[in-house]
This record gives structure tokens, C-alpha cells and sequence, in this order.
């Protein structure tokens, strides 16, 4: 009998301390998925009584507030600046940074002390404010460089994977999107509600030669003197593959190849190379894995594997065949060659604010990959110099008055300057209309502090993906 007793007595100390564990594996690991889940009902009651933080960007200019009014808080966005499909809405479910960053702008840091105060100065309480890594001033160059057109811009902070500015066109204004709904949800054509960069997928085009070049070096660094003569088409497999227009580039080494985006030269060196070669720095530079980035996003894609014909090879070798990348991806890319090959995580949250301006936490950058050796990186970035000073991406070389930074604290310029651009554009051939264009590139090419990518659809083979991503360059480094 007492045997019993004794064993019932372990059960439920055993079930109650399962009890308390599972409390506390709520309380502590569980309670941002619980307040994150849309199903849960505190969200929209607790909507009606917090005053949502405000997002800044990274100098304190507003960007989204929310003002009180008779039936509860309107949520305000700053018009300028192509910032709706990045930071999104609240209303009708929620997208971009309000929703990625729900949590921090509902938490209420200092509750009781909020609470209290609250009593006596009739003041709602607040969630923390968020500060973006964004930079209001280079968002508007990118809007305004982009100008309405389709398509999409994305800078990034090289060695620190910051994003400092991404637009999208077509796209939506977050203040109207309740009145707007049907519309944007029925123009299937222009897809306004889709962030083009982060959600937008376009072959890589010539852009892809990045990846070719370092799976070649990374093959057999002599690779970078294979020679060898366009005529302007060539057999591969059952596919005649031809440089833009049937141009004939002649007797050229890689570095040339590359300024000029000779197609045959690249189809032949991974013909050389082999499909298991290409695939494996692919998945290097992190196509097929998740991006891992906070606003909704799609994964890069490479189709390539061991049993992919030679046509399917060479087509891959000049970004045309089943590949399909993001604008943010391609950013990603080009910051990993100008950091010398090390890929760093994209991030847009720089630091989270509570309502008394203390700062309660700071992204830390972080290394995403190592996507080749410091050597080729620097014989990329030198082939993309040679693209922008003499190649096909001529359109991006620009002077900027640079800030001198040896007089402290004044705005001292030192006159317009040249600067270096490294780059490479890419025609993505698209089935269904004009080609879309690319251009990727960062600058100053020996000390990079900015990249960018540009896609333009149905823009066709013109430079104005160059002049957009210059213009934010530019705008970038007067400034810093
Ligand atoms: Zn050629």
C-alpha cells in the first residue's frame, strides 16, 4: 500500500515538474511565436491600446508613424522615397518590415513605468521604434534614378551586409492600401504588391559570369590565360550559341571575355570545366539554400546537375538556362567579390529604440559564406573594372566630390574625383516580352564601400541599368 502511495506521489511530482518546465519553455522560448502567429486575437485588441513604434531610417528620418486619432492609431508612411514594398502595411494582414518587425514595434519596454505614466500625462502607450540600416538619402537616389520604371534596385554595404537602400516599381502606396485592395490585388500584369527585390525572380543573364569565372579559376588559376578566338556563334551540343548580334570578339583571354561578355569563350570554358565543377561553386556562392533575410523572399535556383547535356551546360555558363535569382541575391554576389569572398548575411534592422530613446539592441553583422579564395575575388574584381572602363559596362563610370575625411568635422571636399567602378550587365532573355537587363557592380573598386544591382524589365540591351546604379553610387559616397 505504501509502495503505491509513494509511486503516485513520484507520477505527479513527475507531471508537475513537466508542468513548470513547459510554462517556463513558453514563457522564455515560445512567447515570440505566440505573438507573432496571426491567429493569435491579443494582436488586434492589443493594436487598439499601443501606440506601434515608429521606423526610422538610419539617421532618424521618419518613415512610418502611427498618430492617434478617435478610433484608435492611423499608421502614417513617408511618401518619398519608393519605401512601400520594403516596409509594407498593417491592414489587410501585414507584409514587408512592419511585419517582419511586428514584435519589436508592439513590445513595450518599461510596461508598469508606461503604465503609470500613462495615468497621469493621457499619453497611450508605446512600442519600441526601429531604426533601419537603410539611408533615406541613397533610398531616393535609387527611387528617383529608377523613375517609375519596372523593375527593381538594391544597395548593399559590402563588408558589413547592410542593406542601404531597395526599391521596386510597380509598387503601392502603404497609406492607401486599404482603399487600393482590389486593384492591387487583381493586376496580376504589374504584381504591385510583390517586393521585386527580395521576391522577384529573373534569370541571371550575363551577370552569371561572376559564378563561371570563379568555378574556372577555382578549377585552374592558369584558366585566366585560356585563349581562345570568337568567330561570333559556335556548336554546343544541339545549340548554336551566339555573342550579342553575331559579334565576332576575336582571339581573347578571360579578362577580355569578360569586359566584353563573350558567350562562346564562357560556354567553352565550362565545357572545359565540367557541370560538377560549375554546380559546386554555385552552391558556394549559396544558390539553392536559404537567404536567410527577414522580409519575405525567394531562393536563388540552379538547375544544373552531373546528367545536364552540354547545351544545358553552356547555357547555364551565360546565365541563361533554368537559373533564377533575386536583385537581392545579385547584390549579395557582387558584395562578396568586393569583400574579398566572403559573403556577408544581409540585414535592414540596425537598432531597436524603447520609448525613452534607450537603445536595447544593435544587428551585429554577420559572415554568411565564404564563396571563394581572396585571390579570385581580386582577379573577378579586376575583370569587372575592365567591363566597366573598357567593356560593356561603360555607362557606369562616373566622378564624385568626395567628403575629405582628413578635416575633421567639416565638410571639406576635395573636388571631383574618378572613381574606380568594378561591374558586369547581364540580358536576361525573357520569353514573354522584351529582355530584362541587369547591371551589378560596387565601388571604389580597391576599397569598396557600396554595391549595387539594377534589373530593368523589358528594358532591353541598354545602358540604362549603368546610369541608375552610378547615380546611387554616387549619391552614397558624397555623403559618407
Ligand atoms: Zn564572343
Amino acid at each position: 500500500m505504501r509502495k503505491s502511495i509513494r509511486r503516485v506521489f513520484w507520477l505527479y511530482t513527475l507531471l508537475f515538474l513537466l508542468l513548470i518546465f513547459y510554462l517556463l519553455k513558453i514563457t522564455l522560448k515560445d512567447s515570440k511565436n505566440y505573438i507573432l502567429n496571426p491567429m493569435n486575437p491579443r494582436l488586434s485588441s492589443k493594436a487598439e491600446d499601443i501606440k506601434r513604434g515608429t521606423i526610422y531610417d538610419n539617421n532618424g528620418t521618419e518613415i512610418a508613424h502611427s498618430e492617434q486619432t478617435e478610433n484608435g492609431f492611423e499608421r502614417l508612411y513617408k511618401t518619398e522615397g519608393n519605401y512601400s514594398s520594403v516596409i509594407g502595411y498593417t491592414e489587410n494582414g501585414m507584409s514587408g518590415v512592419e511585419a517582419g518587425y511586428n514584435f519589436n514595434l508592439e513590445s513595450i519596454d518599461a510596461e508598469l513605468l508606461q503604465r503609470i505614466s500613462a495615468i497621469f500625462t493621457k499619453e497611450p502607450v508605446k512600442g519600441n521604434d526601429i531604426y533601419l540600416t537603410i539611408d533615406d538619402r541613397v533610398q531616393c537616389a535609387a527611387a528617383n534614378a529608377l523613375n517609375g520604371a519596372k523593375g527593381s534596385v538594391v544597395a548593399m554595404e559590402p563588408n558589413t551586409g547592410r542593406i542601404l537602400a531597395m526599391a521596386s516599381n510597380p509598387t503601392f502606396d502603404s497609406n492607401t492600401v486599404v482603399e487600393d485592395w482590389d486593384y492591387l490585388t487583381q493586376n496580376e500584369e504589374d504584381s504591385p504588391l510583390i517586393n521585386r527585390a527580395t521576391q522577384g525572380l529573373y534569370p541571371p543573364g550575363s551577370v552569371f559570369k561572376i559564378i563561371t569565372t570563379a568555378a574556372a579559376l577555382s578549377a585552374n588559376e592558369n584558366n585566366e590565360d585560356f585563349e581562345y578566338t570568337c568567330n561570333g556563334y559556335e556548336q554546343f551540343g544541339d545549340t548554336v550559341m551566339k555573342c550579342f548580334e553575331g559579334y565576332a570578339h576575336g582571339t581573347e583571354r578571360m579578362e577580355n571575355a569578360f569586359a566584353q561578355s563573350c558567350n562562346t569563350y564562357y560556354a567553352t570554358i565550362a565545357e572545359h570545366i565540367g557541370s560538377a565543377k560549375l554546380m559546386q561553386t554555385a552552391n558556394n556562392f549559396g544558390f539553392n539554400s536559404p537567404v536567410d533575410f527577414p522580409l519575405s523572399h525567394e531562393t536563388p535556383r540552379f538547375a544544373l546537375d552531373e546528367t545536364s547535356q552540354l547545351n544545358e551546360l553552356s547555357e547555364t555558363a551565360i546565365g541563361q538556362g533554368k537559373t533564377l535569382v533575386t536583385p537581392l541575391f545579385m547584390v549579395m554576389i557582387a558584395s562578396a567579390v568586393a569583400n574579398d569572398g566572403v559573403m556577408m548575411k544581409p540585414y535592414i534592422l540596425d537598432r531597436v529604440v524603447n520609448c525613452y530613446g534607450i537603445q536595447k539592441q544593435k544587428t551585429i553583422p554577420e559572415i554568411k559564406a565564404r564563396v571563394c579564395t581572396p585571390e579570385i575575388a581580386q582577379k573577378i574584381n579586376k575583370f569587372m573594372c575592365a567591363c566597366v572602363s573598357n567593356g560593356t559596362g561603360t555607362g557606369a563610370d562616373f566622378y564624385a566630390a568626395l567628403p575629405d575625411n582628413s578635416v575633421s568635422g567639416s565638410s571639406v571636399y576635395v573636388g571631383e574625383q574618378h572613381i574606380t567602378v568594378a561591374g558586369k550587365t547581364g540580358t536576361a532573355e525573357n520569353s514573354s516580352g522584351e529582355d530584362h537587363s541587369w547591371f551589378v557592380c560596387f565601388a571604389p573598386a580597391q576599397n569598396p564601400k557600396i554595391a549595387v544591382a539594377v534589373l530593368l524589365e523589358n528594358s532591353g540591351h541598354g545602358d540604362s541599368a549603368e546610369y541608375i546604379a552610378a547615380d546611387v553610387m554616387k549619391t552614397y559616397l558624397e555623403i559618407k
